[in-house]
């Protein structure tokens, strides 16, 4: 029953709002107060209170029938912002934040990393200081996606130096134009500069923009890093970079017998990939999920990552064609027109998926620890993230 009412309204949206004549907002706009944004959020808040698995049925049918996607312009603020707000959110922060993250008014951003604080994420030294019903934040944050074309930033702050680490913290959502913040675009090795340095220097933070108690931070941050991680390891309606192997070596006819080797090995890793994230997802009811993302995102990281090493021995010579070196901070524009059909940078990029949301490392001691119920190294990891 729930199924097909989740069916009939899709069906509703698209007759309502064809996606060939309707504009990117105003259909977003429509999907969000139709509850089909994140079906398993509550009436009203772009949700209608159902199973969560069945957002994949909405999304593959307004996929197909070439609707826009709400994900794509926002990635942290529809996967890990609006999952935190809907977890640590009181109501008027749900009321006021979700819209904007599904239409894309408000794209968001993570200060989460410090040049001090990446795996160790527990020993961020940004400071805030309550000062009557604000916060005042000082500190520096660095690789942080998209900051610069961001209008909040889900910032985790240490607001009692004297608590253990991991109790004297505090998430807040910073408004990324207010006076103080400065962002310094950093150049990645594919000549764009996705992510940037930000300098925190007397910013006022309204204390209703806290998310969850004081000194409560640590909680709410692990959620947006479960969140984050099956961001990387979410099943996808598109090609995958499995796939584009598989397609240019078809082009290529390589008669070689151990690139064609790798590229069988791939194909398999690659549906078994796919199984293993489905099933995730239907054992995901709701709420916060568990280290099966921090699984997920390991193994398919690499898996990108060998796709595209054979993608370039593929091409062969052709792989030193890489000639857009030139510095690109990404704008407005640039973002919304940047171009990602060349193989040869989304190779450069993919070197990055398996240190951005945890790094390969960290994730193999979660796996060890929490799935496989192993001991604990004699010498703890520093790292808590
Ligand atoms: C493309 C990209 C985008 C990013 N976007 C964001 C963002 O938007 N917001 C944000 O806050 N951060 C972001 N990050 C930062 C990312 O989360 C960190 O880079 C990551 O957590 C690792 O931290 P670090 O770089 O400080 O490396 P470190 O923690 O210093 O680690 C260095 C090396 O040591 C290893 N290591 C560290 N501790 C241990 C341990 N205990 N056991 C075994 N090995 C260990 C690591 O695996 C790594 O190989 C991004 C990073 C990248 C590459």
């Amino acid at each position: 029953m729930t199924a097909k009412l989740v069916a009939d309204r899709t069906e509703d949206l698209l007759r309502t709002h064809p996606p060939g004549t309707t504009g990117r907002h105003a259909f977003l706009t429509a999907q969000y107060e139709a509850g089909l944004a994140w079906v398993h959020f509550p009436e009203g808040l772009g949700g209608l209170g159902m199973a969560r698995a069945l957002q994949r049925e909405v999304d593959t049918r307004l996929a197909a029938a070439g609707a826009p996607d709400g994900a794509s312009a926002n990635r942290l603020g529809y996967s890990m912002g609006a999952a935190v707000l809907l977890a640590y959110g009181t109501r008027e922060q749900q009321e006021r934040f979700l819209r904007p993250i599904f239409t894309g008014d408000e794209r968001w951003c993570q200060l989460f990393s410090e040049p001090g604080a990446g795996s160790d994420l527990a020993s961020v030294t940004t400071r805030a200081v309550r000062s009557g019903d604000e916060w005042v934040v000082n500190g520096q944050k660095v690789w942080s996606s998209m900051a610069n074309i961001s209008a909040v930033g889900m910032l985790l702050a240490r607001t009692d130096p004297d608590a253990p680490k991991h109790h004297g913290l505090t998430y807040f959502l910073v408004d990324m134009r207010s006076p103080g913040v400065d962002v310094r675009p950093l150049r990645q090795m594919t000549g764009e500069a996705e992510f940037n340095e930000v300098y925190l220097t007397d910013v006022r933070i309204p204390d209703s923009a806290r998310i969850g108690p004081v000194s409560a931070g640590w909680q709410v941050a692990l959620a947006t890093l479960m969140n984050e991680r099956v961001l990387f390891n979410r099943e996808r309606p598109e090609k995958g970079p499995v796939d584009e192997a598989l397609d240019l070596y078809r082009q290529r006819a390589v008669p070689d017998p151990e690139l064609r080797t790798r590229m069988i090995d791939l194909w398999i890793r690659a549906r078994v990939q796919r199984l293993g994230t489905a099933r995730a997802a239907a054992n995901l009811a709701a709420g916060t999920p568990g280290p099966e993302g921090s699984t997920g995102k390991l193994a398919y990281t690499h898996l990108i990552q060998e796709a595209y090493e054979l993608c370039l021995d593929l091409l062969g010579d052709e792989s030193m064609l890489y000639d857009s070196y030139a510095m690109t901070a990404y704008s407005e524009e640039t973002f919304a027109g940047r171009v990602e059909h060349d193989v040869r940078r989304r190779f450069l990029r993919s070197r990055a998926t398996t240190i951005e949301g945890g790094t390969s490392e960290i994730l193999r001691t979660i796996l060890a620890e929490r799935t496989l119920g192993l001991p604990r190294a004699s010498h703890p990891p520093r790292t808590n993230r």
